[in-house]
């Protein structure tokens, strides 16, 4: 049984944020500051993070064990509305939502980065995978700064004549899956600007950057740094977003919320 805190229990409308990024941080913010009380928000997160950002409203943690389980939440949460505000690869709670807010008819907003789109000057090698960009990698250099998560390493292993800048926004639990002699590791969270990314790069005489295609701004400064030097880049390809209506910042799902509260607010309340 879905049990919400008595903060929920008051507010008019139940939103679910499933979050995990700083967007969605933001977007909790953004709907406090334009609904008040009026919208009771929930963000969910999967708990890879140790010290996630405060946000206002509830906080649930953990996977749901599913769309079923998902949809079993919503349902007896009597959530009204969910946005989708997780990272662009994390496509599978994404896939879950979709399916999870069909069967319970939550209305559901998914809350996605645009992509970035090339330059003339970008070198970029688009690839599927990890594994596909440890391949590519020797053609193109051997120091490599590498941002495309912990869980994403270990194909890099096998590459015994590259040495690997490997940023993290936290520090592992697990070992780095990589010899200790073949990385330095930097934790840091960004957003970052295009000097500093530009001046490490340089610092560490980078050949090569391998990072995720995950779009928007926030993580955007190292690709502009790599085209300033001239440096490829092999961009991991993002999941196709799940079909649904889109927002592609914060203002766009505010107004998408007003919408749904305007609809929600011409039918008379069911909740007993
Ligand atoms: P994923 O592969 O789509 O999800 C794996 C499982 O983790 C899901 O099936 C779900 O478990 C649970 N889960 C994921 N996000 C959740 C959320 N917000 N609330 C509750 N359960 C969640 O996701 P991932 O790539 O492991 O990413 C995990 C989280 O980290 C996401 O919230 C994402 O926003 C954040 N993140 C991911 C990346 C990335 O590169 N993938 C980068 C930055 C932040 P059940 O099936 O049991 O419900």
């Amino acid at each position: 049984m879905t049990v919400l805190p008595a903060t929920m229990l008051d507010a008019a409308h139940r939103l679910l944020i499933l979050g995990g990024t700083g967007e969605a941080a933001d977007l909790a913010d953004a709907i406090q500051s334009r609904f008040g009380a009026r919208i009771g928000i929930v963000t969910s997160l999967a708990g890879r993070t140790e010290h996630p950002r405060v946000v206002p409203g509830e906080r649930r943690i953990g996977g749901f064990g599913g769309p079923q389980e998902l949809s079993r939440y919503l349902r007896e949460g009597r959530f009204d509305f969910v946005i989708d505000a997780t990272h662009p690869f994390a496509a599978k709670i994404s896939a879950s939502a979709r399916i999870a807010c069909d069967a319970a008819r939550v209305p559901r907003l998914v809350l996605i980065r645009p992509a970035w789109q090339r330059d003339p000057k970008d070198r970029w090698f688009e690839v599927e995978d990890a594994q596909s960009a440890a391949k590519l990698i020797p053609d193109l250099g051997k120091l490599v700064f590498v941002t495309v998560g912990r869980r994403a390493l270990a194909p890099f292993a096998g590459l015994t004549g590259c040495w690997f800048l490997i940023r993290l926004v936290e520090r592992p639990k697990d070992p780095i899956p990589l010899p200790n002699n073949r990385y330095e590791l930097i934790v840091a969270r960004g957003p970052f600007a295009v000097g500093e990314e530009r001046a490490l790069m340089e610092r560490y005489r980078i050949d090569v950057l391998v990072a995720k295609a995950s779009g928007g701004i926030a993580t955007e400064a190292k690709l502009l740094a790599a085209r300033e030097l001239g440096l490829p880049v092999i961009l991991l390809s993002r999941p196709a977003p799940e079909p649904g209506e889109m927002a592609e910042n914060i203002g766009q799902a505010l107004d998408w919320l007003t919408r749904m509260l305007e609809r929600l607010d011409e039918i008379p309340p069911a909740r007993t």
